[in-house]
Parts: C-alpha cells; structure tokens; sequence
C-alpha cells in the first residue's frame, strides 16, 4: 500500500491491492468465539463477557509498522501507508442491527468510539483520526455483523481539510463557529430539522448532496467529539441517532456515516499548522449520516456536482412523519 498525493486537489488516495481477496468469510469473524481469538484492543467491559470490542481490521489500509517518510518522485508526493486501522464489533449478537440497538447499548458504542479517537490522538505522528460505519452491502459494507471502523491517518482528508478552511475563514470574518450558526438558523426556520433530544439535533442540511442526508449536532460548541462538555448527556445523541437511524430502515437499505472531529493538533508542524491558533473556536464537531437508496436515479453526481432530486426541507418532513419507535 502507497499514498499519493494528487498535486492538484491536494487529496491523498490509498492505493495498492488489499491482501485477502477471498470471498466473505465464513464464519462471521466478529462472532464471539472467533473475536476473542483476535488481540483486542479494547473491550467493554473491561472484565467478563465482551459487549463491545475493537480489534485490528483483518485487511488494514493503514498500518502501524508502515514508513511515514514522504518521497519525491519528480513532482509528485508520496508515502507509505502507515496508520491504523481498527474494528469496533458493536454486538455480539450477530443479526442485530445498530437501530435495533437500546439507547444505552448505542451510548456504549459512542463512547468507544470516543475512546479510540482519543488514544490514537496520543500517537503525534497521527494527524487524523476518522470513525465511520457503512451498513448494507451498497455501502461497501463487508461484513453484516454490526460494526463500525477507526482508521489514524499521517493525513487530514480533503473533506475535512474543506471543513476546516470553511469554519476558520467564516471564524475570522464573523468570530462565530460556523456550524453553531448553521444549528441556529436551522433551528429558527425549523423546516429541515428532523428530531431533537435534549440539545441534540438531527437536521438535513441546506445543501444536502444525497435524499435524506442528514448531520447530527451539540448546539453547544465543542470541536472535540472525543471530549464531550462535562454538561453533555450523550445518552441523549444515542437516543437521537437510534430513532434516526430506525427512521432510516424505513427508507434507505444502506448508509454510510461518519464522525467529523477536530483533527490531531499534538504535532504542530505540517500542513494544517495555520489552522491551529482558532480550531477550538471555529470548528464543532458532528456526525453526517449518508444514506443510500436503491434507486440511483433519485441522486447521482454530474461530473462532480451533486444532484440530489429531493430538497432538503421536503426529506425533513418526510423523516418527521415517520414513527421511530416502531
Ligand atoms: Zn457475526
Ligand atoms: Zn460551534
Ligand atoms: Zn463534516
């Protein structure tokens, strides 16, 4: 595995063939016998039965023995695949899934996955470190079991490079967070708000790229997911992401979510270093939830812009309307 870097949009791509290539595996690999034959990285409980475990992805992208160095091939940048690349088995329950979790078995998930970034963090050659979870097999899901995905990265991501440019130019025009004002506009129009628990909100956003894309956030500013306000209750985010994500079953088979946290400031050379001195103030953390529909022709991308057939303020409606506890 390499890293690339394309000189001109400046995104990094992984490239080179993944080991096991074989078809799914059988047995389950998550299932409890098997898992515990894996090294576990964390598991929850610490002691007696597993509820929750992270281990090592059986075919990482990323690796911790991997060479961070850049070289120069002429004009171009390139690296070795160094990271990591972890697996949060959710469940032992092999059949279940997330939103058919109770609010506190989603809360246990939320908080090792808050554990992990936070740990990975340590490590300064890491500069981000991403939690995302694809569910069904249109979104490249591997495996049924309920699980989720860590990877560290020696790189931030162009998405989250955007992100971060976006909120600290709106930060230096305005000295507010942009995604603050995003929830409270939204929060005044409430057209493309779709649930609220506690200070918890789940809205489609303004420019929403796919049907029924959706970002769930803190209406207090925090720019760390890892380091929740002492206030917090994230009983209360499991409680909206459960009814969310049963809302979702009803209409999409397949989604892709993603944790948008601060990236790794523990080093502070590279890349990103201008973006450092107003990250706690400008950036805010949140989760974006991307589902996926079986018809292709209700969103797809024209040479690289978005075209997404239902607004924003309709798929709200829509979401609001369906019952989430059944
Ligand atoms: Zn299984
Ligand atoms: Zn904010
Ligand atoms: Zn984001």
């Amino acid at each position: 595995m390499e890293i690339r870097r394309d000189p001109i949009t400046q995104s990094w791509v992984v490239l080179g063939q993944r080991e096991n290539l074989d078809e799914p595996s059988e047995p389950c690999p998550f299932d409890t016998g098997i898992v515990e034959k894996q090294p576990s990285i964390l598991s929850w409980p610490a002691e007696g039965p597993w509820q929750v475990r992270v281990i090592p992805h059986p075919d990482p992208l990323y690796r911790i023995e991997g060479d961070s160095a850049r070289l120069a091939e002429g004009m171009y940048d390139k690296m070795g695949a160094l990271g990591a690349h972890e697996v949060v088995v959710e469940t032992p329950a092999h059949n279940k899934r997330m939103s058919q979790f109770s609010d506190e078995e989603i809360e246990r998930v939320l908080w090792v996955w808050a554990a992990r970034v936070a740990d990975l963090k340590k490590d300064s050659r890491f500069k981000y470190v991403a939690v995302f979870k694809n569910q069904g097999a249109l979104a490249g899901d591997e495996w049924s079991h309920a699980h989720s995905q860590i990877t560290a990265t020696i790189f931030v991501p162009r998405r989250i490079k955007y992100e971060l440019s976006s909120a600290n130019e709106w930060f230096h025009e305005r000295e507010r967070c942009i995604f603050c004002d995003v929830v409270r506009q939204d929060e005044k129009q409430g057209k493309r708000i779709v649930d609220v628990q506690g200070e918890y909100y789940a809205l489609c956003p303004y420019a929403s790229r796919v049907p029924y894309e959706m970002w769930l956030m803190h209406r207090k500013h925090n720019h760390l997911f890892e380091q929740p306000r002492p206030e917090s209750n994230r009983r209360q985010l499991a409680a909206l992401l459960g009814r969310i994500l049963r809302r979702l079953d009803k209409l999409a088979p397949a989604f892709h979510l993603v944790v948008h946290t601060a990236p790794n400031t523990r080093s502070k050379k590279g890349e990103l270093a201008g973006y450092w001195k107003t990250l706690a103030e400008d950036f805010h953390w949140h989760i974006e939830i991307l589902p996926i529909l079986e018809k292709r022709s209700k969103s797809y991308s024209i040479k690289e812009v978005y075209f997404n057939s239902l607004l924003p303020e309709q798929a709200a409606e829509q979401l609001r309307a369906l019952d989430p506890n059944s």
